[in-house]
């Protein structure tokens, strides 16, 4: 994990009427892992956090995205790298800004932010000292 933005509250975009808010954010990774292998790390991610695949755009506990990766383009069957809908999108692109600003320059107009708030940060626990010892342990 290289960076994290802030958590942004935001209204929910297009999927069933009467949804909730929701909670989104951006995470830049350093990794060693194919975008298809990310991709499954990806859909790990969701299942452990018990993702129903249910309506399209319906409410779900978890959605990991890929949105970036390097300045590679990717068009396979499983996977659109840039993420085609992330330009339309002021929940991807507000904390993609936080992030990197240079690839959102002028790309992030005032009413993509509509319904776009900032709600928070996890910071403080992703921030939290690793205890000495422990990524010796985890690796055994
Ligand atoms: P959405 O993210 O559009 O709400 P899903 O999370 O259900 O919908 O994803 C549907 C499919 O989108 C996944 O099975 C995956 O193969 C595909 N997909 C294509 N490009 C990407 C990407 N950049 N990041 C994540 N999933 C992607
Ligand atoms: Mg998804």
């Amino acid at each position: 994990m290289v960076a994290i933005s802030p958590v942004y509250e935001t209204e929910p975009v297009g999927g069933p009427a009467g949804q909730g808010r929701y909670l989104n954010m951006v995470a830049e990774l350093m990794t060693r892992r194919s975008p298809s292998e990310l991709l499954a790390a990806a859909q790990r991610a969701e299942a452990a956090a018990l993702r129903q695949r249910g309506e399209r755009w319906g409410p779900r506990t978890l959605d990991v995205d890929i949105l970036l990766y390097g300045e590679e383009k990717i068009a396979t069957p499983d996977l659109l790298v840039p993420h085609p809908r992330m330009w339309e999108r002021g929940f991807v692109l507000a904390p993609l800004a936080d992030l990197a600003p240079e690839l959102v320059a002028g790309k992030l107009g005032a009413e993509l932010l509509e319904g776009v708030r900032m709600a928070g940060t996890l910071s403080r626990a992703v921030a939290a000292p690793v205890p000495t010892g422990a990524g010796e342990a985890a690796a055994t």
